[in-house]
């Protein structure tokens, strides 16, 4: 019996429609390769539900994705909505389903693919082979500790204050994220932090190593942060997944993804403790290239594969897809933001076709 999955879609704002439909064009055709039948439905989120409804994220989006096995979401925001409040624009409604949720890791792969190893402003034998995974905590640390603030002090100098802190089951829930996401991968498992000057680092190594004894087939390393920038430039290869906080994350998930030199390329993943987790490109809305059929749909169809692997299991199908992405782009075809002279240039529509042609064969 085909396995039946309910995914909502949440297009969003700018190029977010067009590699949408791509996306959606490709998993059908994967679904039907692999016994797999998805029931999509369509949701307003950022400018699009501000526009209908006046809210970012309406009530009716958030009950529909919790109601659903994953969410798929294109991007949100454009010119158009950044003169509204803050709580008002399309970020806060991103933040909102982040939150309603209740995803706590982000994962976001940097792999280097041998056709676009060029786009990388590294060199090609510090940069080939490179396949690392970040994983993220998305919902603690200083970004959210509290006492944070502007405060004023007993001479009238004001003072800003953030809080750095996490409780041990915070760092429990992130580590057996990344401790199943490494055993998914190669098996190795770096921890980074700060744990020579940070008590709360100190405690986030403790927590990890102890949650080491319940994996023993991952093998678990730690590295402090500064150092751990300087080997994702000097050596990223040693790298298969990285876990840390939100902070530290927040930063290195950027150089690692920047490795790869191409926007247009990067998936991403949100999960929580549970179903649903919410499968995004890196990139944003694009609106200087919305509605020309310029864009790159790779990164939103890269996370789709993301969505099978992580949100709904289905690891066979999307290698499928993976390696369906990797020979489209083996073929030549390329869209303008990853266009090298000799290649094949395409439009968002026309790389979605080229990519199902390969998937049919
Ligand atoms: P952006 O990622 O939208 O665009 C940056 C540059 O990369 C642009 O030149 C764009 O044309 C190009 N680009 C991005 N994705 C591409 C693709 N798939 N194919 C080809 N080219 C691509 O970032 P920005 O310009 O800083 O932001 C534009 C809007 O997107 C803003 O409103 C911002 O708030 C929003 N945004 C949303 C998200 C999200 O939805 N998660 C993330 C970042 C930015």
């Amino acid at each position: 019996m085909a396995n039946k999955y309910c995914i909502t879609l949440l297009p969003g704002d700018g190029i977010g429609p067009e590699i949408m439909t791509v996306a959606v064009d490709v998993l059908k055709v994967v679904g039907k390769k692999f016994d797999i039948q998805f029931e999509f439905q369509e949701a307003l989120l950022g400018g699009a539900a501000i526009d209908a409804t006046g809210e970012p994220l309406p009530a009716a989006t958030l009950d529909i994705c919790r109601n659903s096995d994953a969410v798929l979401l294109a991007a949100i925001g454009g010119y158009k909505w950044d003169s509204l409040p803050s709580h008002l624009r399309p970020e806060a409604g991103l933040l909102r389903l982040r939150a309603g949720l209740g995803l706590f890791a982000n994962l976001r792969p940097a792999k280097i693919l041998p056709q676009l190893i060029d786009a990388s402003t590294l060199k090609r034998e510090v940069v080939e082979g490179v396949d690392i995974m970040v994983v993220r905590e998305l919902t603690g640390g200083i970004y959210f500790g509290k006492p944070k603030g502007i405060f004023e002090t007993e001479t009238g100098e004001k003072r800003g204050v953030n809080t750095m802190a996490y409780t041990e089951s915070e760092i429990e829930r992130i580590g057996r994220v990344a401790f199943e996401t490494a055993r998914k991968r190669q098996g190795k498992l770096c921890s980074v932090d700060k744990a020579n000057v940070l008590e709360v680092s100190q405690l986030w190594r403790d927590r990890m190593t102890k949650l080491a004894a319940e994996y023993p087939d991952v093998e678990l390393t730690h590295m402090y942060v500064d150092n751990a920038a300087m080997q994702l430039l000097r050596a990223p290869k040693q790298f298969d997944t990285i876990v840390t906080g939100n902070l530290f994350g927040d930063i290195l998930s950027d150089a690692a993804a920047m490795l790869t030199g191409s926007i247009g390329m990067l998936p991403s993943a949100s999960l929580g403790a549970s179903r649903p987790g919410v499968f995004e490109p890196v990139h944003g809305s694009a609106p200087d290239i919305a509605g020309l059929d310029r864009a790159n749909p790779l990164a939103q169809i890269l996370s789709a594969a993301m969505m099978l692997r992580y949100g709904l299991n289905q690891s066979a199908a999307a290698d499928f897809l993976e390696k369906g992405v990797s020979q489209v782009l083996q073929s030549g075809a390329r869209t303008g933001d990853i266009m090298s002279p000799g290649m094949q240039l395409l439009g968002c529509r026309a790389m979605g076709e080229a990519l199902i042609k390969i998937l049919e064969e």
